[in-house]
């Protein structure tokens, strides 16, 4: 269960994660010192452009404006401002003031320059932070170094180019021509990550999807077959539930760990949906066979991105969605997909601090009581679940409906909002009905009943059913496999 928590810790950070520096966080007005020179590139096409070169340990930055230039560059958090090493315009040199560089002095056209510090980057940075190095690899979270036009163009994109030796693996879309990649507005709102090193990435067509899977630290050897065939069949699932994958495109990062046992898995959204799975370097067919971070994962973009305060509905529809989609897939039996939901409703029930379930989702990080929030979550997915299969829906057809209309990761999403939506693409408000029973309820919500009409009981490690129940089909239907359908 760590990974779980690990998840809700990274979307925390993510919603942290500011596009305005913190001011609190920047230090006195730094000099910085000149770099080469940069000539103006007036024949470039409006909007801003990146050059980002990477080699060694210095990680250099080209930016040049159109016709127009911004106020200033700032970082997305004020943490990044230590480690601009150096800034220049013109071989002028350019300070850091209140959290920025100002721009006032670079005519259309124009270019600046700078560099940041990698290596007290990497000796500062952790992990949690999108900072590490994987045997020759990096993994350098744009969070860290990619200071960003203030104000942003609203009528041009941004763009980037990589150069230097070593390739990047970043969630921007990518298309032809002489900066490939665009930059989208989340990058700068939400936690993002990037990679760079001389790892092998390989492509999952899934639905109508393609996900750029990046193996970094080295690879996992004579595993490697194993894990691919896991990280695809992952996928696979998530499709299958859905009818379609969630989203056109992902950015997967496998990291191999030695010395870990079991996986560990985060999602993200700076940039576009991203995921990263922490694996043992050689992991078992067992650790393979029993993970669901992988699903888990992969599924938290059939939503858009939520405050952590919305943990009950992102976290508890697809924990729901993590068991129903791997027994529909075969990766559990039904009996197994069963067996997790009971049994996480029963360990959700025994965690909290007495508070409504709302509450408990915004202390959720200093109390750990994680349990309470994701399976507490669980509990009403499964109600809209059983609501929906009784008008011959499904909550995943509704969410993939939700997904389908490709909801803008920028725009700042609540729960009411998403739940608003998913009342109206089913036509029904038993999914707001629910929510407002349990929501601002001191206690986890009870499955008695629903158990009961469903005819499915915990029976130690397994669970027994009762066939002659009023919703037992409902009950079939749910965890139904694709095979027996
Ligand atoms: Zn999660």
């Amino acid at each position: 269960m760590r990974s779980r928590s690990a998840i809700v810790l990274w979307l925390a950070l993510a919603a942290a994660c500011t596009p305005r520096p913190s001011k609190g966080s920047n230090p006195a007005a730094s000099s910085v010192t000149a770099p080469a020179a940069e000539a103006p590139r007036t024949q470039l096409a409006p909007g801003v452009h990146y050059t980002v070169a990477l080699s060694g340990d210095e990680l250099n930055v080209e930016v040049c404006f159109g016709s127009s230039v911004p106020d200033r560059l700032a970082p997305p958090m004020g943490r990044a401002i230590p480690f601009l090493a150096k800034a220049s315009h013109d071989n002028q040199p350019l300070t850091v003031v209140d959290g920025g560089i100002g721009l006032a002095q670079v005519k259309p056209g124009g270019c600046v320059a700078y560099q940041v510090d990698v290596d007290g980057l990497i000796g500062k940075g952790s992990r949690w932070d999108g900072v590490g190095r994987l045997g020759d690899d990096l993994m350098l979270s744009p969070d860290w170094w990619l200071w960003s036009p203030d104000p942003r163009p609203t009528d041009h994109p941004i763009r980037a180019r990589f150069e230097g030796p070593l390739s990047p693996s970043v969630p921007w879309p990518k298309a032809d021509g002489a900066y490939p990649y665009t930059i989208p507005e989340s990058t700068f709102i939400w936690k993002a990550q990037a990679a760079f090193g001389s790892f092998e990435t390989f492509t999952i067509r899934t639905g109508s999807a393609s996900l750029e899977v990046s193996i970094l630290g080295g690879g996992f050897g004579e595993r490697d077959a194993a894990v691919r065939t896991w990280i695809t069949r992952s996928a696979n699932a998530a499709t299958a539930l859905l009818g379609d994958f969630p989203v056109k495109r992902a950015q997967v990062l496998l990291l191999p760990e030695p010395g870990r046992t079991g996986l560990f898995g985060y999602a993200l959204r700076g940039g576009g949906p991203s995921a990263a799975l922490l694996v043992p370097a050689r992991p078992s067919a067992k650790d393979l066979d029993e993970d669901w971070t992988a699903v888990h994962e992969l599924l938290h973009f059939s939503l858009p991105p939520l405050p952590t305060t919305d943990a009950w509905l992102y976290e508890g529809l697809v924990t729901y969605f993590t068991a129903v989609a791997r027994a529909r897939a075969g990766i559990l039996t039904q009996e197994e997909g069963w067996w997790e939901l009971l049994d996480g409703f029963e360990r959700g029930s025994k965690v909290g601090t007495g508070v409504s379930l709302r509450k408990e989702s915004e202390t959720m990080h200093d109390n750990r009581t994680y349990w309470r929030v994701y399976w507490s979550g669980a509990a009403l997915a499964l109600q809209m679940d059983v609501e929906l299969h009784e008008q011959g829906q499904s909550l995943a057809d509704v969410v993939s409906k939700l997904a389908k209309k490709r909801p803008d990761d920028a725009h700042d999403w609540t729960a009411a909002e998403v739940v608003k939506i998913l009342v109206e693409l089913c036509g029904d408000d038993a999914p707001s009905q629910i929510v407002a029973r349990h929501l601002d309820a001191r206690d986890f919500p009870d499955t008695t009943a629903l158990r009961k009409a469903l005819g499915v009981e915990l029976d130690g490690k397994t669970v027994r059913y009762d066939d002659k129940a009023p919703k037992a089909a409902v009950r079939r239907a749910i965890m139904q496999p694709r095979s027996s359908k």
